[in-house]
C-alpha cells in the first residue's frame, strides 16, 4: 500500500508502490572521508538505499562534495537551524536534505531553500521527534504526545505546501512504540506524501531490534511506511540487516535468506543452536542465493520436516545423523559428520552464481 505520491532521490523511488526503502545514517564524521566511504560501501552492500549524513558546518562543504561525487548510494544531508547549510548542501550536489522549517532562520531563508530545491530537483524530508515537542504543542493536544507529533509535522509541512512545494518525505518519530504507531497512522490517513518511519533512540542490540520490530512491524503490516530506519546504538550495517529482517518477517521485502529454526525440545536429536550457527556459516560461504529462500534447521525428524514443510531446503536431526528435506519431502540422509558438506552442496545447487 504505502503513500499515494512518490519522490525520487538519485534515481530511487520512494512511495507510490515502490518497495519500502531501507535507510541508515553515517556514524563516521564528515571530515573523515575515507571512513565515510568505507561505511557507505558496507551499507550499500547490506542493501541500504539512502544514507543520511550530518552536515553541521559550512567548513565541511568540500568533504560533502567529495562524498556526493564518490558515493554509490544516494545521500541526504541532515541540517538544523541554518538555512544557508541547506543551500550549501544542494550546491554540493546532495539530492535530498532533511530540515526543520520551524527552526530555519525566518520565512525568507525557508523560501530560498524551497526555490533552490525546486530548481535542483531536491527532495526535502521534514518531520518531528518526540524529544523536540514544545510545551505549546503538547498543551494544544491536551498532553497527548502522538497528537502533538502530528501537529509538529503539520506545522512543518504547511509552510512548504503553501509555497507549492510537494517533493517531501514526512516523518514522526518517538522512542515510544505506541506514540510512533498512532502518529504515523494519523499522518498516513491525512496526507499522500511518502512516510519515513522509525523508532528513535531504540537502544542497542536486541533491545533496539525488538523495539523497532514491534513498532515498524505494526505499521508495515498495515501498509504504512515508504522508507524506514532502524536506529541502533552501534554498527550502522546492523541497522540495515535488522530492517531487512523486519521486512522479511512482514513480507514486504525478501532480501536475504530466511532461516527457520526450531527452539529444540526433549525430542531433539542434535544441538539445534550449534547447527543453526553452522548453517549460517555455510550460507555465508555459498553466496548468490535467491532472495527469500527459506532454509530450515530442525531438531528432530519426527516433527521437523512437517513443521518446516514450506522450507526450500531443510535439515533435521535423526537417531543416526540427519535427514535433508525439500518442501517437506526427504531427499537425503547421512551421518552427522557428513552434514555440513551435504548442506553446502545442496545450497550451491540453489545458488544463482
Ligand atoms: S522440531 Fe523436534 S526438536 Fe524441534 S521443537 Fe519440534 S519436536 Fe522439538
Amino acid at each position: 500500500m504505502g503513500s499515494g505520491r512518490s519522490v525520487r532521490i538519485g534515481g530511487v523511488q520512494f512511495g507510490d508502490g515502490a518497495p519500502v526503502r531501507v535507510e541508515s545514517m553515517l556514524k563516521s564524521r564528515l571530515d573523515d572521508t575515507e571512513s565515510c566511504l568505507k561505511e557507505l560501501a558496507e551499507l550499500r552492500e547490506a542493501g541500504c538505499e539512502l544514507v543520511r549524513v550530518a552536515f553541521p558546518s559550512e567548513d565541511l562543504a568540500p568533504s560533502l562534495t567529495e562524498l556526493v561525487s564518490r558515493a554509490e548510494v544516494p545521500l541526504m544531508a541532515d541540517i538544523h537551524f541554518n538555512h544557508k547549510l541547506a543551500l550549501t548542501a544542494m550546491e554540493c550536489g546532495c539530492g535530498s536534505i532533511r530540515i526543520n522549517p520551524g527552526n530555519m532562520s525566518g520565512a525568507e531563508g525557508l523560501m530560498s531553500v524551497l526555490d533552490a530545491a525546486k530548481s535542483n530537483g531536491v527532495v526535502i524530508r521534514i518531520g518531528a521527534n518526540g524529544g523536540s515537542l514544545s510545551g505549546r504543542q503538547l498543551d494544544a493536544c491536551g498532553g497527548d504526545r502522538a497528537l502533538a507529533l502530528v501537529l509538529a509535522v503539520e506545522e512543518q509541512l504547511v509552510p512548504l505546501l503553501k509555497r507549492g512545494f510537494e517533493e517531501v518525505i514526512i516523518s514522526a518519530k518517538s522512542s515510544s512504540v505506541n506514540e510512533t504507531v498512532l502518529a504515523n497512522t494519523i499522518l498516513s490517513q491525512r496526507y499522500p506524501y511518502p512516510l519515513h518511519i522509525g523508532i528513535t533512540e531504540a537502544g542497542a542490540g536486541m533491545d533496539g531490534a525488538v523495539k523497532s520490530a514491534a513498532g515498524l512491524g505494526i505499521l508495515l503490516s498495515q501498509g504504512i511506511g515508504d522508507t524506514m530506519r532502524v536506529s541502533l546504538t552501534g554498527d550502522s550495517r546492523t541497522e540495515v540487516d535488522v530492517a531487512y529482517m523486519i521486512q522479511r518477517s512482514i513480507g514486504t521485502r525478501k532480501r536475504g535468506v530466511n532461516i527457520i529454526s526450531c527452539p529444540g525440545c526433549g525430542r531433539r536429536r542434535v544441538d539445534v543452536a550449534n547447527l543453526e550457527r553452522r548453517t549460517r556459516e555455510i550460507l555465508s560461504g555459498v553466496g548468490n542465493l535467491p532472495d527469500g529462500l527459506d532454509v530450515a534447521v530442525m531438531g528432530c525428524e519426527v516433527n521437523g520436516p512437517k513443521e518446516a514443510a514450506s522450507a526450500d531446503i531443510g535439515i533435521a536431526g535423526t537417531q543416526n545423523g540427519f535427514v535433508m528435506f525439500k518442501k517437506g519431502v526427504a531427499i537425503e540422509t547421512g551421518g552427522i559428520e557428513a552434514l555440513d558438506r551435504a548442506l553446502a552442496v545442496r545450497l550451491k545447487e540453489l545458488s544463482t552464481a
